[in-house]
């Protein structure tokens, strides 16, 4: 029952072979022998699960069911949920408990979706690793010596360990699209304002946006049936019509015209990943797609471009946290000033403050011109670079990660190194374009993904293209071999 996709089971469930009850506690039962050594979650919401799982078996008896009623997720612990622990990874946060569900939690129990819990993740979505969790790391199951990504590490580590079919993610640098690669599942980042991002904790609002983690481009099909939407609660949703993601993927791909930015197989590149991506683009010449050499040339400004806007939007964010109005606050106060600084000092983590401190440098008066503004204008360039792009091509593709999942603490002390996990990532998030990453081989043991960049709100096409591939490989079946 584990392994099955959500597609299946919700089959399984509409047929009667087992109810939601039966299959919550079965997914709740994983998480209990396999947890304790990969700390994917950060709550599991055991008694919530099991009430939500009666309520949707009663729906279905109804025949009143979607394709997610009954289904059991987990949700990064980034997004707020009424009641239930909120945590976003930070100490900060430890004991938030917030009064009202965000946008995306609302839509998944509109749905009658069952949530066992809230996944581990980077404070504040700030890492690649999962290591700057006040939870402590998560663990890859493909190799429990090496991290699973981040931030959005146990979200997906949880997915790629079958302890829960599908997971939702929040992707500000490339945070759902890595952790995938890293732990051979599909990832989908949507383009910038299609889902909500109302109650969803802000890093860096003009690039955070929510999507998913599945084990198919199928099942992210209908778990963006569901997040996606116009939201007068976010300033920034867009106000389009949501297709039925699932209606266009059985389109073949003869003259799909593929670019490959040169950019993105250079320098950098580890080369056992550039030949696993490589073969996934002949898989697709034989689907009779056409390749088109690109090029991305403002791709080298992206990640220091991303260095100065998201940490001076964090700075400005993260400044409601300050002891007073929620979050930790420390003993004994001596007055008001004392309270701030303590109350900051002992609840955020080194990452988060090295953030904010960069973030409100980039800010202040006389360096504002010097840094965010000059940012600003490279994030014009990285986007005017696809727009070109997409006159000549329909996707992009290349490498989502320069490597495979790399050790634990081996970059934790050089935050420089740890940053350029994200290259071939966060131009899209400066640019707001949509993106996937599909499992498409291993290399030493470790799963390698294939990062697909779609125009905006073109996520039908993202979705067939990557369903395609995933008729013809089973890259996307594979499962570390304790957790099969
Ligand atoms: N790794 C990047 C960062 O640390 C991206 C994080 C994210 O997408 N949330 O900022």
């Amino acid at each position: 029952m584990h392994s099955k996709t959500i597609a299946e089971l919700a089959a399984g469930l509409k047929k009667g072979d087992f109810s939601s009850e039966e299959l919550t506690t079965s997914f709740l039962q994983r998480i209990k022998q396999f947890d304790p050594e990969l700390n994917s979650f950060i709550t599991v919401s055991e008694e919530h699960a099991m009430s939500q799982a009666k309520a949707a078996d009663a729906v279905i008896a109804k025949g009143a069911a979607t394709a997610l009623t009954g289904i059991p997720l987990a949700q990064k612990d980034i997004f707020c949920t009424n009641g239930i622990k909120t945590t976003c990874g930070s100490k900060m946060l430890d004991n938030f408990i917030a009064p009202y569900d965000s946008t995306v939690i609302h839509n998944f129990n509109q749905a009658g979706s069952v949530m066992l819990g809230k996944t581990n993740m980077d404070e504040f979505a700030m890492g690649s690793s999962n290591e700057t969790s006040y939870y402590g790391g998560v663990k890859n199951p493909w190799d429990t010596l090496t991290v699973p990504g981040g931030s959005s590490g146990g979200s997906a580590a949880a997915v790629a360990a079958r302890l829960v079919p599908a997971s939702t993610g929040t992707d500000t640098g490339g945070s759902i699209r890595q952790p995938a690669a890293l732990c051979g599942i599909t990832g989908l980042k949507p383009t910038y304002g299609r889902v909500s991002r109302y109650g969803m904790i802000a890093f860096a609002s003009s690039l955070d946006q929510a999507g998913t983690f599945t084990q198919t481009a199928e099942d992210s099909a209908l778990m963006l049936n569901v997040m996606a939407g116009f939201d007068e609660k976010d300033s920034t949703s867009i106000e389009k019509e949501v297709p039925d993601y699932t209606a266009n993927l059985n389109q073949d791909l003869k003259g799909l015209k593929i670019g490959l930015p040169k950019e993105y197989f250079g320098e950098g590149l580890n080369a056992d990943v550039a030949k696993v991506v490589e073969a996934a683009i002949e898989e697709y010449k034989k689907m009779g797609a056409e390749i088109v050499e690109i090029s991305l040339p403002n791709s080298h400004l992206s990640v220091p471009a991303y260095y100065v806007i998201a940490p001076a939007e964090c700075s400005s964010n993260l400044s409601r946290f300050d002891g007073v109005r929620f979050g930790y606050r420390c003993d004994d106060p001596k007055d008001l000033e004392d309270l701030y600084k303590r109350s900051r000092g002992e609840g955020f983590g080194e990452e988060v403050k090295r953030r904010i401190m960069i973030g409100a440098y980039a800010l202040s008066a006389g360096y504002y011109d010097a840094y965010y503004l000059k940012a600003q204008k490279i994030r014009h360039l990285i986007s005017d670079d696809f727009k070109q792009a997409f006159e000549k091509v329909d996707v992009i593709m290349g490498p989502t990660s320069p490597e495979v999942a790399f050790q634990a603490g081996e970059k934790s002390g050089d935050p420089v190194s740890m940053y350029l996990s994200d290259i071939y990532t966060i131009a899209t998030n400066l640019a707001g374009l949509p993106g996937m990453s599909v499992p498409c081989g291993f290399s030493n043991n470790l799963p390698v993904g294939l990062q697909i960049i779609g125009n905006y709100f073109d996520e039908s096409r993202l979705l067939n293209v990557a369903h395609q591939y995933q008729q013809t490989t089973d890259w996307h079946k594979k499962v570390p071999e304790t957790y099969k």
